[in-house]
Protein backbone atom coordinates (compact mmCIF):
# COMPACT_ATOMS: atom_id res chain seq x y z
CA UNK A 1 0.00 0.00 0.00
CA UNK A 2 1.64 3.25 -0.88
CA UNK A 3 1.84 6.47 1.50
CA UNK A 4 -1.22 8.25 0.58
CA UNK A 5 -3.74 5.33 0.62
CA UNK A 6 -1.75 4.50 4.22
CA UNK A 7 -2.14 8.40 5.71
CA UNK A 8 -6.20 8.25 3.90
CA UNK A 9 -6.88 5.11 5.50
CA UNK A 10 -5.26 6.33 8.85
CA UNK A 11 -7.34 9.47 8.77
CA UNK A 12 -10.34 7.54 8.00
CA UNK A 13 -9.78 6.07 10.92
CA UNK A 14 -8.96 8.92 12.96
CA UNK A 15 -12.16 10.57 12.17
CA UNK A 16 -14.54 6.93 12.46
CA UNK A 17 -13.08 6.90 15.97
CA UNK A 18 -13.68 10.63 16.52
CA UNK A 19 -17.02 10.50 15.74
CA UNK A 20 -17.86 7.24 17.67
CA UNK A 21 -15.73 8.72 20.77
CA UNK A 22 -18.18 11.67 21.25
CA UNK A 23 -21.37 10.44 19.46
CA UNK A 24 -24.14 10.39 22.61
CA UNK A 25 -25.01 7.20 24.45
CA UNK A 26 -28.75 6.32 24.96
CA UNK A 27 -29.12 6.87 29.22
CA UNK A 28 -31.55 3.56 29.18
CA UNK A 29 -32.35 4.85 32.66
CA UNK A 30 -34.67 7.53 30.30
CA UNK A 31 -36.74 4.95 29.15
CA UNK A 32 -37.94 3.25 32.23
CA UNK A 33 -41.47 4.34 32.57
CA UNK A 34 -41.47 6.13 29.62
CA UNK A 35 -44.79 6.47 27.59
CA UNK A 36 -44.59 5.06 24.01
CA UNK A 37 -47.12 4.32 21.05
CA UNK A 38 -45.84 1.88 18.48
CA UNK A 39 -47.87 1.28 15.23
CA UNK A 40 -47.55 -1.82 12.73
CA UNK A 41 -46.46 -3.74 16.06
CA UNK A 42 -47.55 -6.63 15.15
CA UNK A 43 -44.78 -8.21 13.25
CA UNK A 44 -41.39 -7.13 11.51
CA UNK A 45 -39.59 -4.01 12.80
CA UNK A 46 -42.47 -2.40 14.98
CA UNK A 47 -42.58 -5.99 16.83
CA UNK A 48 -38.86 -5.50 17.53
CA UNK A 49 -39.02 -1.68 18.58
CA UNK A 50 -41.86 -2.77 21.11
CA UNK A 51 -39.64 -5.45 23.02
CA UNK A 52 -36.79 -3.21 23.14
CA UNK A 53 -38.85 -0.43 24.70
CA UNK A 54 -40.15 -3.16 26.83
CA UNK A 55 -36.73 -4.32 27.39
CA UNK A 56 -36.20 -0.90 29.05
CA UNK A 57 -38.99 -0.97 30.72
CA UNK A 58 -41.45 1.28 29.16
CA UNK A 59 -45.18 1.67 29.41
CA UNK A 60 -45.83 0.35 25.52
CA UNK A 61 -49.26 0.74 23.55
CA UNK A 62 -48.92 -0.96 20.24
CA UNK A 63 -51.20 -1.19 16.79
CA UNK A 64 -52.04 -3.10 14.33
CA UNK A 65 -54.89 -4.86 12.35
CA UNK A 66 -54.76 -8.63 14.09
CA UNK A 67 -55.85 -8.43 17.61
CA UNK A 68 -54.77 -12.10 18.55
CA UNK A 69 -51.35 -11.63 17.05
CA UNK A 70 -51.44 -8.10 18.96
CA UNK A 71 -52.45 -9.98 22.28
CA UNK A 72 -49.22 -12.26 21.94
CA UNK A 73 -46.49 -9.40 21.45
CA UNK A 74 -47.78 -7.73 24.07
CA UNK A 75 -47.70 -10.53 26.35
CA UNK A 76 -43.88 -10.72 25.30
CA UNK A 77 -43.53 -7.29 26.13
CA UNK A 78 -44.58 -7.87 30.11
CA UNK A 79 -42.18 -11.20 29.85
CA UNK A 80 -39.54 -9.11 28.64
CA UNK A 81 -40.03 -6.28 31.43
CA UNK A 82 -42.33 -4.01 29.88
CA UNK A 83 -43.94 -1.73 32.81
CA UNK A 84 -47.24 -2.33 31.20
CA UNK A 85 -47.90 -3.34 27.51
CA UNK A 86 -51.57 -2.73 25.73
CA UNK A 87 -52.83 -3.22 21.83
CA UNK A 88 -55.56 -1.83 19.95
CA UNK A 89 -56.52 -3.07 17.10
CA UNK A 90 -57.00 -0.79 14.10
CA UNK A 91 -56.69 -0.23 10.35
CA UNK A 92 -55.01 2.91 8.98
CA UNK A 93 -56.66 3.02 6.15
CA UNK A 94 -59.93 3.90 7.96
CA UNK A 95 -60.68 7.44 8.28
CA UNK A 96 -60.98 7.78 12.03
CA UNK A 97 -58.88 4.83 13.05
CA UNK A 98 -55.42 6.71 13.25
CA UNK A 99 -56.79 9.77 15.73
CA UNK A 100 -58.93 7.13 18.13
CA UNK A 101 -55.83 5.26 18.25
CA UNK A 102 -53.68 8.15 19.96
CA UNK A 103 -56.78 9.42 21.38
CA UNK A 104 -56.82 5.55 23.63
CA UNK A 105 -53.44 5.64 24.35
CA UNK A 106 -53.54 8.88 25.59
CA UNK A 107 -55.98 7.68 27.48
CA UNK A 108 -54.20 4.64 28.93
CA UNK A 109 -50.95 6.27 29.12
CA UNK A 110 -52.07 9.75 30.66
CA UNK A 111 -49.70 10.85 27.94
CA UNK A 112 -47.21 9.91 25.85
CA UNK A 113 -43.23 10.16 25.59
CA UNK A 114 -42.77 8.48 22.05
CA UNK A 115 -45.06 8.00 19.25
CA UNK A 116 -43.48 5.44 16.92
CA UNK A 117 -44.82 5.63 13.30
CA UNK A 118 -43.96 2.35 11.78
CA UNK A 119 -47.01 0.62 9.84
CA UNK A 120 -47.15 0.04 5.92
CA UNK A 121 -50.21 -1.31 4.05
CA UNK A 122 -49.41 -4.41 1.56
CA UNK A 123 -46.48 -3.11 -1.20
CA UNK A 124 -46.70 -4.97 -4.00
CA UNK A 125 -43.40 -6.04 -5.87
CA UNK A 126 -44.24 -5.08 -9.30
CA UNK A 127 -44.52 -2.62 -12.40
CA UNK A 128 -46.46 -0.03 -12.35
CA UNK A 129 -49.65 -1.06 -13.44
CA UNK A 130 -51.91 1.60 -13.56
CA UNK A 131 -53.82 1.17 -10.29
CA UNK A 132 -54.70 4.09 -9.34
CA UNK A 133 -57.10 3.37 -6.52
CA UNK A 134 -54.52 1.31 -4.78
CA UNK A 135 -52.08 3.96 -4.89
CA UNK A 136 -54.52 6.60 -3.37
CA UNK A 137 -55.26 3.59 -0.86
CA UNK A 138 -51.36 3.43 0.54
CA UNK A 139 -51.58 6.84 0.31
CA UNK A 140 -53.93 6.99 2.87
CA UNK A 141 -52.38 4.10 4.94
CA UNK A 142 -48.51 5.00 4.60
CA UNK A 143 -48.56 8.73 4.64
CA UNK A 144 -52.13 10.34 5.42
CA UNK A 145 -52.36 8.30 8.85
CA UNK A 146 -48.94 9.17 9.87
CA UNK A 147 -49.77 13.21 9.49
CA UNK A 148 -53.55 12.65 11.17
CA UNK A 149 -51.73 10.57 14.29
CA UNK A 150 -48.75 13.44 14.56
CA UNK A 151 -51.07 16.09 14.54
CA UNK A 152 -53.25 14.32 17.03
CA UNK A 153 -50.32 13.65 19.42
CA UNK A 154 -48.31 16.93 19.02
CA UNK A 155 -49.70 18.47 22.31
CA UNK A 156 -49.42 15.76 24.49
CA UNK A 157 -45.74 15.46 22.96
CA UNK A 158 -45.22 19.15 23.69
CA UNK A 159 -46.29 18.85 26.92
CA UNK A 160 -43.72 15.50 27.54
CA UNK A 161 -41.43 17.38 25.59
CA UNK A 162 -41.65 14.38 23.66
CA UNK A 163 -40.44 12.63 20.40
CA UNK A 164 -41.78 11.59 17.10
CA UNK A 165 -40.05 8.88 15.55
CA UNK A 166 -41.15 8.18 11.52
CA UNK A 167 -40.05 5.00 9.70
CA UNK A 168 -38.94 5.63 6.47
CA UNK A 169 -37.08 4.07 3.71
CA UNK A 170 -33.85 4.31 1.66
CA UNK A 171 -36.48 4.26 -1.50
CA UNK A 172 -38.12 7.73 -0.12
CA UNK A 173 -34.77 8.60 -1.18
CA UNK A 174 -33.87 6.99 -4.09
CA UNK A 175 -36.63 5.94 -6.42
CA UNK A 176 -36.87 2.14 -6.87
CA UNK A 177 -38.52 0.18 -9.89
CA UNK A 178 -41.36 -2.07 -9.12
CA UNK A 179 -42.47 -0.32 -6.10
CA UNK A 180 -43.26 3.03 -7.39
CA UNK A 181 -46.45 3.63 -5.06
CA UNK A 182 -44.21 2.98 -1.80
CA UNK A 183 -41.55 5.09 -3.18
CA UNK A 184 -44.04 8.02 -3.64
CA UNK A 185 -45.40 7.19 0.35
CA UNK A 186 -42.03 7.43 1.65
CA UNK A 187 -40.85 10.61 -0.27
CA UNK A 188 -43.91 12.29 0.27
CA UNK A 189 -43.09 11.00 4.36
CA UNK A 190 -39.74 12.75 4.32
CA UNK A 191 -40.91 15.52 2.58
CA UNK A 192 -43.96 16.20 5.19
CA UNK A 193 -42.39 15.25 8.36
CA UNK A 194 -38.66 17.26 7.11
CA UNK A 195 -40.59 20.50 6.93
CA UNK A 196 -42.62 19.66 9.85
CA UNK A 197 -39.13 19.77 11.63
CA UNK A 198 -38.44 22.91 10.14
CA UNK A 199 -41.60 24.39 11.83
CA UNK A 200 -41.21 22.98 15.41
CA UNK A 201 -37.60 24.10 15.32
CA UNK A 202 -38.61 27.75 14.34
CA UNK A 203 -41.32 27.56 16.53
CA UNK A 204 -39.32 26.29 19.36
CA UNK A 205 -41.14 23.68 20.01
CA UNK A 206 -39.83 20.66 22.87
CA UNK A 207 -40.83 17.97 20.39
CA UNK A 208 -38.09 15.92 18.45
CA UNK A 209 -38.46 14.50 14.95
CA UNK A 210 -36.54 11.57 14.31
CA UNK A 211 -37.05 10.19 10.53
CA UNK A 212 -35.66 6.80 10.06
CA UNK A 213 -34.53 5.70 6.73
CA UNK A 214 -34.01 2.32 6.64
CA UNK A 215 -31.99 -0.15 3.80
CA UNK A 216 -33.37 -3.64 2.87
CA UNK A 217 -34.21 -5.51 6.60
CA UNK A 218 -34.74 -8.80 6.96
CA UNK A 219 -38.52 -8.78 8.04
CA UNK A 220 -40.25 -11.95 7.00
CA UNK A 221 -42.55 -9.58 4.03
CA UNK A 222 -39.28 -7.80 2.70
CA UNK A 223 -37.19 -11.45 2.72
CA UNK A 224 -40.95 -13.28 1.31
CA UNK A 225 -41.46 -9.89 -1.93
CA UNK A 226 -37.23 -9.16 -2.08
CA UNK A 227 -35.69 -11.32 -0.99
CA UNK A 228 -35.62 -14.23 -3.97
CA UNK A 229 -34.88 -11.21 -6.30
CA UNK A 230 -32.04 -9.74 -5.18
CA UNK A 231 -28.43 -10.17 -4.05
CA UNK A 232 -28.53 -7.17 -1.75
CA UNK A 233 -27.74 -8.31 1.96
CA UNK A 234 -30.73 -7.88 4.50
CA UNK A 235 -29.80 -6.46 8.15
CA UNK A 236 -31.41 -7.42 11.25
CA UNK A 237 -34.71 -5.79 11.92
CA UNK A 238 -33.96 -6.51 15.64
CA UNK A 239 -30.76 -4.30 15.20
CA UNK A 240 -32.85 -1.69 13.22
CA UNK A 241 -35.19 -1.65 15.83
CA UNK A 242 -32.60 -1.47 18.55
CA UNK A 243 -30.91 1.73 16.46
CA UNK A 244 -34.89 3.19 16.25
CA UNK A 245 -35.60 3.13 19.97
CA UNK A 246 -31.39 4.88 20.52
CA UNK A 247 -32.25 7.65 17.85
CA UNK A 248 -35.33 8.47 19.10
CA UNK A 249 -34.43 8.60 22.70
CA UNK A 250 -30.97 11.13 21.83
CA UNK A 251 -33.75 13.21 19.73
CA UNK A 252 -31.63 12.50 16.67
CA UNK A 253 -32.71 14.38 13.54
CA UNK A 254 -31.80 11.03 11.21
CA UNK A 255 -31.02 7.66 11.36
CA UNK A 256 -29.56 5.98 8.50
CA UNK A 257 -29.84 1.89 9.06
CA UNK A 258 -27.11 0.26 7.69
CA UNK A 259 -24.75 3.09 7.78
CA UNK A 260 -24.49 2.15 4.08
CA UNK A 261 -28.02 3.72 3.20
CA UNK A 262 -25.98 7.13 4.04
CA UNK A 263 -23.53 6.47 1.54
CA UNK A 264 -26.11 6.06 -1.34
CA UNK A 265 -28.23 9.11 -0.19
CA UNK A 266 -24.52 10.89 -0.20
CA UNK A 267 -23.52 9.90 -3.75
CA UNK A 268 -26.99 9.12 -5.65
CA UNK A 269 -26.77 12.71 -7.46
CA UNK A 270 -22.74 12.57 -8.07
CA UNK A 271 -23.22 10.73 -11.47
CA UNK A 272 -27.32 9.84 -11.88
CA UNK A 273 -25.97 7.06 -14.47
CA UNK A 274 -24.41 4.98 -12.06
CA UNK A 275 -27.15 5.12 -9.44
CA UNK A 276 -29.52 4.66 -12.33
CA UNK A 277 -27.46 1.17 -13.11
CA UNK A 278 -27.24 -0.11 -10.07
CA UNK A 279 -31.23 1.02 -9.20
CA UNK A 280 -32.05 -0.90 -12.35
CA UNK A 281 -29.55 -4.03 -12.14
CA UNK A 282 -30.54 -4.54 -8.15
CA UNK A 283 -33.61 -6.85 -8.85
CA UNK A 284 -33.42 -10.11 -11.43
CA UNK A 285 -35.24 -9.28 -14.09
CA UNK A 286 -36.14 -10.40 -17.41
CA UNK A 287 -38.61 -8.32 -19.54
P1 LIG B 1 -44.14 -5.52 7.95
O1 LIG B 1 -44.93 -5.71 6.69
O2 LIG B 1 -43.41 -6.67 8.53
O3 LIG B 1 -45.12 -4.96 9.08
C1 LIG B 1 -46.09 -4.02 8.78
C2 LIG B 1 -46.90 -3.73 10.03
O4 LIG B 1 -47.96 -2.83 9.66
C3 LIG B 1 -47.55 -4.97 10.61
O5 LIG B 1 -47.57 -4.89 12.00
C4 LIG B 1 -48.98 -4.92 10.06
O6 LIG B 1 -49.81 -5.61 10.96
C5 LIG B 1 -49.22 -3.41 10.04
N1 LIG B 1 -50.23 -3.01 9.07
C6 LIG B 1 -50.36 -3.40 7.77
N2 LIG B 1 -51.43 -2.83 7.20
C7 LIG B 1 -52.01 -2.06 8.16
C8 LIG B 1 -53.19 -1.26 8.21
N3 LIG B 1 -53.97 -1.10 7.13
N4 LIG B 1 -53.50 -0.65 9.37
C9 LIG B 1 -52.73 -0.81 10.47
N5 LIG B 1 -51.61 -1.55 10.50
C10 LIG B 1 -51.27 -2.18 9.36
O7 LIG B 1 -43.16 -4.28 7.67
P2 LIG B 1 -41.63 -4.12 8.09
O8 LIG B 1 -41.46 -4.45 9.51
O9 LIG B 1 -40.78 -4.78 7.07
O10 LIG B 1 -41.45 -2.54 7.90
C11 LIG B 1 -41.68 -1.65 8.98
C12 LIG B 1 -41.32 -0.25 8.56
O11 LIG B 1 -39.97 -0.21 8.09
C13 LIG B 1 -42.18 0.28 7.38
O12 LIG B 1 -42.45 1.64 7.57
C14 LIG B 1 -41.28 0.08 6.18
O13 LIG B 1 -41.56 0.97 5.14
C15 LIG B 1 -39.92 0.36 6.81
N6 LIG B 1 -38.84 -0.23 6.01
C16 LIG B 1 -38.70 -1.59 5.95
C17 LIG B 1 -37.71 -2.14 5.16
C18 LIG B 1 -37.49 -3.62 5.07
O14 LIG B 1 -36.63 -4.04 4.24
N7 LIG B 1 -38.17 -4.44 5.86
C19 LIG B 1 -36.81 -1.30 4.35
C20 LIG B 1 -37.03 0.12 4.52
C21 LIG B 1 -38.02 0.62 5.31
P3 LIG B 1 -51.28 -6.18 10.63
O15 LIG B 1 -51.16 -7.03 9.40
O16 LIG B 1 -51.61 -6.96 11.88
O17 LIG B 1 -52.16 -4.99 10.46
Amino acid sequence: MGTFAKVLLASICVVYLAVKWNAPTLDAESLRGARVLVTGASTGIGEQIAYHYARFGARVVITARREKVLQQVAENCTRLGAQEALYIAADMSSEQDPEKVVELALEKLGGLDYLVLNHIGTSHFRMWDGDVEYFKWLMKVNLFSYVQMATKAMDALEQSKGSLVVISSLLGKVASPFMAPYSSTKSALNGFFRALHHELSMKKSNVSVTICTLGFIDTDAAMDKVGKLTDVPAASATDAALNIVTSGALREEELFYPWSTYLVTLTKDWYPPITNHIMQSIFKYEP
